[in-house]
């Protein structure tokens, strides 16, 4: 039976390598070009290039909310497929069988060590500038911090990759296990079709279960495990050549008699309308919640200005004042650069207002306080209302803060 899993064609594989390795290099990349990365000494994030602030969160949160609406509506619909085709782990957890076979125990244990650290390495660019840390490693310095991470993580991965494997998703994946609870009778599974009155039946080869990485058996229904990488399909494809038949597993949409075989061409349309009714929901939702998170991305305030009493000030005058009053305008740079800021005040009579400074430099994240002294030039009782504007020389970026000042 061993050669003849050998004589596999693994052809779904080859289109499941291609997107593990896509996704892997993106994982790996990631943190490098900014496309996603949490940069903890600044308290910011990176995402597609953009730099983001705690008062951005609303876009990270909604853009999170979208990726795990995507995820969850793509388990119920179709299993396990992010495991299959998009968790490194479970790359990790075929090709470290091929190492064990062509390097010997040692020598995979060995690799997988290597590899462990630089995905520690890449884990510990997700938090802080990677190319920072490569940069003092390579002058002789070993900051003592990264490296004790970096030294767990990539522990934390060999002990993945060399030992636990395919453990981590039967047993510790939470995503794995949500997978499993969410999945019910209409998400796609594999199914063996004893065709009455063809010879198309199973011949009870178990070859489809032997070729299983995750230890499933695929004619069962006890499939929770299933990472839908489809190898088994392929060992089913070569039982049934040999016996001159259509592959008898295949994967179906739906339960019972609405079952569908996937490989199909000739009830392509069927899938489709089986399929049309469970998927417009969540792609219409999907393209909804992303289109708001781009525009909400594209929109995001690139300066933050607040302006409020300074009650010190106040205190120190022995209360509320009639005759002027101190206020602390606050402003933070929301840009990715430095900025060179104006500030106005508009809507006072003239001569009123005086700021303490009116131009500010800020870096990209830095804050500014700066005073704004009221000074009534004649008693004039009542509600005044004032506008303070700010306008970023280099980004353009615009804000203004309505407020009042009161003479009793
Ligand atoms: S049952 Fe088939 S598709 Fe599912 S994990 Fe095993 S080999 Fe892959
Ligand atoms: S489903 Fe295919 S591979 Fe599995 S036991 Fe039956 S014939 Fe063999």
């Amino acid at each position: 039976m061993k050669s003849r899993l050998g004589k596999v064609k693994t052809v779904i594989r080859r289109y499941r390598r291609a997107s593990q390795m896509a996704v892997l290099s993106l994982l790996i990349l990631s943190p490098f070009v900014n496309l996603f990365r949490f940069d903890l000494p600044s308290m910011s994030l990176y995402l597609f290039g953009v730099r983001l602030w705690t008062k951005h969160v609303v876009v990270f949160f909604l853009l999170l909310v979208t990726v795990i609406y995507f995820i969850i509506a793509a388990s119920l619909l179709f299993g396990r497929v992010f495991c299959g085709w998009v968790c490194p782990q479970n790359l990790f957890n075929e090709v470290t069988r091929e190492w064990d076979r062509r390097f010997g125990r040692a020598g995979s244990i060995l690799v997988s060590l290597l590899v462990g650290l630089f995905g520690g390495f890449v884990v510990w660019s997700y938090f802080s500038d990677g190319t920072v840390l490569l940069r003092q490693y390579l002058s002789g310095q070993v900051p003592v911090g990264p490296t004790a991470f970096i030294a767990a993580a990539g522990l934390f991965f060999t002990l993945a990759m060399a030992w636990w494997r395919t453990a981590i998703c039967r047993v510790a994946c939470p995503y794995g296990h949500l997978q499993s609870i969410i999945t019910n009778a209409e998400t796609m599974h594999l199914q063996v079709f004893n065709m009455p009155g063809t010879r198309d039946i199973c011949a009870t080869c178990g070859l489809c279960a032997e070729i299983c990485h995750m230890g499933v058996d695929p004619r069962t229904p006890e499939q929770k495990n299933c990472v839908v990488c489809g190898d088994c399909l392929d060992a089913c494809a070569l039982v049934s050549q040999a016996r001159g038949v259509p592959r008898v597993l295949n994967f179906t949409i739906g339960a019972g008699e609405r079952a569908v075989a996937l490989r199909e061409r000739g009830r392509l349309l069927q899938n489709v309308r089986h399929l049309a009714p469970r998927l417009v929901l969540p792609l219409l939702l999907t393209t909804v919640l992303s289109g708001v998170s781009g525009y909400l991305l594209a929109n995001r305030p690139l300066v933050d200005l607040v302006v409020a009493k300074d009650h010190r000030h106040v205190l120190a005058a022995g209360g509320p004042v009639s005759s002027g009053g101190v206020m602390a305008v606050s402003l933070i740079n929301l840009a990715d650069r430095a900025d060179h800021f104006r500030l106005l005040v508009e809507g006072l009579p003239e001569g009123w207002a005086a700021l303490e400074r009116t131009t500010v430099d800020l870096g990209p994240g830095e804050r500014a306080l700066v005073r704004l002294r009221v000074n009534p030039t004649e008693r004039q009782v009542g509600i005044h209302r004032f506008t303070v504007r700010v306008v970023g020389e280099q980004s353009g970026a615009e804000a203004s803060f309505e407020t009042v000042h009161v003479v009793y």
